[in-house]
């Protein structure tokens, strides 16, 4: 009988268990492996340092954000003091998993099926990848990190199949030096109804390898095609291609992380994506985090309540975040004029050091009232159409 089982050793999984067993618990740590996390890989400096993410993990450092606009506009806004990280999740992932084992959870490798209750508690049933045979384990809690479309969250708690998601294609391609559009040092956004119609576009570098992929909610967009045509706009058509990939990015947290009795969710499963960016790395990894805290109280006292710590903690730090960056999705991905706008708005110095400092460092600064005023009056004036999206 262990104390806690993670189903899912992704960044929400692995943190989970690895926090879980450093406070004393027995933990086991489920994953199916043989699947790279298709994924673009940029991490903010706030989760290197807060999960002590080692520089060998880094395969680039980006020191500029390009916004690009349908129109062809160009942005450039410079990554002060700092860069983005970017990892390949192959490897980060496994390095995160090793971490949790090594502090003591036990890594068990197969498929979550179901999970079986009966007086003694609650037994997860999984396929273990080397025997093909279903095995038992026994634990007092589950922990649900599987992912989007989560079998955990699925099964067990009230609208975790209902999760609305973006779906999100990618392809890994073998990077050139710098050329056409295309530079190793630079993570380029694409707001462009042509290659999304309500999401964006990127090209995002990886040392040796580079990300080029864009996400839609739209059912009958040609995911194929427009990552072509970003290929083609960015110079990087004949470029040999690595992987072609597609994975949904959950929209929205899920109203409840727990089943009121022995599961929780963390992660992509609870539907934890910040909005605008699709940003899930350090969001899935803080939900970990928290997932490991509400068990441990759960663990102590017996309350079931007690889950809902996760929840609560996430969104007492992050939910202002998310309404911003949600309000702001809303706002500004509905049509190219929008788009034309948005990138408009960032050529403001204050635009770019405010959404920078938010997703560098996870907050939204409040020591400049002046600039937070300014950026209010400009955004009102964009959205009601006062300005052009010409004026700058
Ligand atoms: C194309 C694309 C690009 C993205 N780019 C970025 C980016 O640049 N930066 C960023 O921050 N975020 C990005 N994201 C989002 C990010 O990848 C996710 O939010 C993040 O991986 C969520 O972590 P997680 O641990 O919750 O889930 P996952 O990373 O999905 O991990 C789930 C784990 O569960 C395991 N699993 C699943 N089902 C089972 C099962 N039945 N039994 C056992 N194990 C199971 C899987 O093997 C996996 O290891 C991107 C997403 C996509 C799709």
């Amino acid at each position: 009988m262990y104390d806690a089982i993670v189903v899912g050793g992704g960044p929400s999984g692995a943190t989970a268990a690895e926090d879980l067993v450093r406070s004393g618990h027995s933990v086991a740590l489920l994953d199916r492996a043989g699947r790279i996390k298709p994924c673009g890989g940029a991490i903010p400096p706030r989760l290197i340092a807060d999960f002590d993410i080692p520089e060998d993990q880094l395969v680039a450092r980006i020191r500029t954000t390009r916004m690009i606009s349908p129109t062809g506009r160009r942005v450039d806004i410079p990554i002060e003091n700092g860069f983005v990280g970017m990892v390949d999740r192959e490897h980060f992932d496994e390095f995160l998993r090793a971490r949790a084992a090594s502090a003591g959870a036990e890594r068990l490798t197969g498929t979550y099926l179901r999970i079986e209750r009966d007086e003694m508690g609650s037994t997860v049933v999984w396929r273990d990848k080397a025997t093909g045979e279903e095995r038992r384990t026994r634990a007092k809690l589950v922990i649900g990190a599987d992912g989007a479309r989560s079998n955990v969250a699925r099964d067990e708690v009230e609208g975790g199949d209902r999760i609305p998601y973006v779906i999100a294609y990618h392809e890994i391609i073998a990077a050139p030096g710098p050329r056409g559009e295309y530079h190793p040092d630079r993570c380029d956004v694409v707001y462009d109804g042509r290659i999304s119609p309500d999401f964006y576009g990127w090209v995002f570098p990886h040392g040796g390898q580079a990300s080029v992929g864009m996400g839609s909610l739209v059912k009958d967009v040609n995911l194929k095609a427009a990552t072509a045509a970003l290929r083609e706009a960015s110079g990087l058509a004949d470029c040999e291609t690595i992987r072609r990939e597609g994975a949904p990015i959950p929209l929205e947290p899920l109203k409840r992380w727990d089943n009121g009795k022995d599961v929780l969710l963390a992660g992509d499963a609870a539907g934890v994506v910040a909005p605008s960016s699709g940003e899930g790395i350090y969001y899935a990894m803080i939900g970990g985090r928290v997932a490991a805290t509400a068990a441990a109280a759960y663990l102590k006292t017996g309350r079931v309540k007690d889950l809902q710590l996760a929840r609560r903690l996430f969104l007492k730090e992050h939910g202002q975040v998310f309404r911003v960056l949600g309000a702001m999705q809303r706002a500004y991905y509905r049509s190219d004029e929008r788009r034309e706008r948005f990138v408009s708005l960032c050529h403001d110095i204050d635009v770019q050091r405010l959404t920078f400092e938010a997703y560098m460092n996870k907050k939204l600064v409040k020591a400049r009232p002046l600039a937070h005023i300014k950026i209010g009056l400009k955004n009102m004036a964009h959205l009601t159409g006062l300005v052009s999206a010409e004026r700058v």
